[in-house]
Order: structure tokens, then C-alpha cells, then sequence
């Protein structure tokens, strides 16, 4: 019966920068009725296990993945990874690489701010787990606590826009080389959100097929991000190269408006996923 009810491929917790435990995003999931979610944190698989165990004996399936950063030229592409071998040493080494750039350059951003506001470094380590991937949120949620700004969305519409004056990028490896490390450690590799700029194509068709023939599986269509042009584009991409089509919520708790399930991925292309990933495995709760 699991497998009718909904499956969504994209989700956060606090290992990131969504705002529930991994418990408790578990816990979430079965109240909202789904059947299966995949654990996608930024740059980490930190939860997983937390994840599994709160799982065990609901009934809830867990896909073990992350999304993964990488760099396209000027523009953030987040690629969402599934079933990958978490132990892979080249994948130990690129996420610890690019949690310590993600630090690091928010402590930069927060030198910045804090010339004109009242928030310091110490203020948003106390908004993040330990080890836990920082990112701007983060810096949101440090600003909310003092007051600078209402919530999240506020901030990133303000002080943590790239063209604010306080925004720096961090390192991240190519998509290309992205796709290649997932399919290295037997995982599956998606494109996130892809269509998130209007009819502005961040990544063009022929690099898109080139992805594909390092092996990308899918891309993540049903998004609220992505724009109708845009989507439009993609489904076009995803015929014409063979792609599966995935959709999910990409929910983070209390600290964005999307709600779990909001976007779901259909059971067959759950299975082919499942059955294309050999780095490790769902977990059957
Ligand atoms: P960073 O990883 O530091 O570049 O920050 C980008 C992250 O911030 C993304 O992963 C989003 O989940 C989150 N984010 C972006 N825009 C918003 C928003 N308007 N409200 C809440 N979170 C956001
Ligand atoms: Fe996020
Ligand atoms: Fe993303
Ligand atoms: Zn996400």
C-alpha cells in the first residue's frame, strides 16, 4: 500500500538549513500522509540515520540523498543526489570542501552586515546545528532574532540578496563533475529546480544533454520554483533527451512557505530511481 501514497524527493532538516530535526521532518512527513521522502540536505548526509531511525516501524520510507552544490559559470545549480554511497571518499572530501567554503563565506557575509547591523558570527552558529551545512538562512534567522527583519523571505529579499552588497558565492564543483562523483558512488543525480529564472535558460540545452550522458537521471519539474516558460522548456528537454520527470516540495520546515507533498513524483519513476541507485539503499520503515 506504501507505494500509493505520495512520494515527495526533496526535502530539509536542520543538518541544513531546514528547521526541523531529522526526527521530527519524519514525523511531519507520516502526519502529512506521505508514503516515501528522500532526506536531501545541502552538501550532507548527516541525517540520514536519524532519519531511518525515526522511520523504523512507521510504515514512512526514506530515500537517502543530499543536494549538492555545484557552480555554473556565475549561477548556484543544486543538484539533487539519491541512493549514492555515503562513505564514497570522493564524496567525503568534495561536501567537507564545500561546507568549509559555505562557513567561511558566511562569516565574510556576516563581517559585512555587521557594519550596519547588530548581528555577529557567534549569533548564527547559535541558529545552526554543530556541523551542520551554514548557509544563508541561517544568517536570516540571526537577523529575525534581532529584530533587523521579519522572517526568512524578508531577508532574502533584502540583506541576503546577491545584489544587496553583502552577498559573496562559496566553491562548488561543476554540474559535469557533480553528475560524474554521484554516478562515481552509485547514485542518481537530478537537477534541481532548473527553471527558476524565467525564460532565462541558466543552463543550455547541449550542456544539458551532456549532463545526461554522464548519466543525470531526471529532472525536478514539478517544483513551485520553476516558472510555467520554464517548465515548459524542461518537459521539452526531457522528451527530446530521455529524462525522467520528478516534482517534490523541497520543504524546509517553518523556514519557507512550501508544504510537504506540495509536489509529488510518480510511483514508476520512484522505482526506476530506486532501481538505477547502487550506493546504498532505501529505507523501508
Ligand atoms: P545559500 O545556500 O547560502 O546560498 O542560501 C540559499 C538557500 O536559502 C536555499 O537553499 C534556499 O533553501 C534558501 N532560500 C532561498 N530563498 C529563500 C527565501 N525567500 N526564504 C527562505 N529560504 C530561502
Ligand atoms: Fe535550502
Ligand atoms: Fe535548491
Ligand atoms: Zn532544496
Amino acid at each position: 500500500m506504501s507505494v500509493l501514497r505520495p512520494i515527495d524527493l526533496h526535502t530539509h532538516s536542520s543538518v541544513s538549513d531546514g528547521t526541523e530535526s531529522p526526527a521530527e521532518l519524519v514525523r511531519a512527513a507520516i502526519d502529512a500522509g506521505l508514503g516515501t521522502i528522500a532526506l536531501t540536505d545541502h552538501d550532507s548526509t548527516a541525517g540520514w540515520q536519524d532519519a531511518f531511525d525515526a522511520a523504523s516501524g512507521t510504515g514512512l520510507t526514506v530515500i537517502p540523498g543530499m543536494e549538492l552544490s555545484t557552480n555554473y559559470g556565475p549561477a548556484s545549480v543544486h543538484m539533487l543526489a539519491y541512493l549514492f554511497d555515503p562513505m564514497d571518499a570522493t564524496i567525503v572530501a568534495e561536501t567537507a570542501r564545500i561546507r568549509d567554503g559555505r562557513m567561511h563565506r558566511a562569516e565574510r557575509i556576516v563581517e559585512r552586515i555587521a557594519k550596519d547591523y547588530g548581528i555577529t558570527w557567534a549569533d548564527v552558529l547559535a541558529q545552526s546545528v554543530d556541523g551542520g551545512t551554514i548557509g544563508r538562512p541561517h544568517i536570516a534567522d540571526a537577523l529575525v532574532a534581532n529584530g533587523d527583519v521579519s522572517d526568512r523571505s524578508a531577508a532574502f529579499k533584502t540583506i541576503l540578496h546577491w545584489r544587496s552588497g553583502y552577498y559573496e558565492k562559496y566553491y562548488a564543483p561543476s554540474p559535469l563533475a557533480g553528475v560524474r562523483m554521484i554516478v562515481g558512488a552509485g547514485g542518481v543525480p537530478v537537477l534541481a529546480h532548473p527553471a527558476t529564472h524565467g525564460r532565462y535558460r541558466v543552463i543550455e540545452d547541449a550542456a544539458i544533454k551532456e549532463l545526461k550522458d554522464a548519466g543525470l537521471f531526471g529532472l525536478e519539474i514539478h517544483h513551485r520554483d520553476n516558472t510555467d516558460d520554464g517548465k515548459q522548456r524542461l518537459y521539452q528537454l526531457a522528451r527530446k533527451f530521455g529524462l525522467e520527470v520528478t516534482g517534490s516540495s523541497d520543504y524546509h520546515g517553518v523556514g519557507k512557505p512550501n508544504r510537504l507533498g506540495e509536489n509529488t513524483t510518480e510511483p514508476a519513476v520512484l522505482a526506476r530511481l530506486i532501481a538505477a541507485g547502487t550506493g546504498s539503499a532505501p529505507f523501508v520503515g
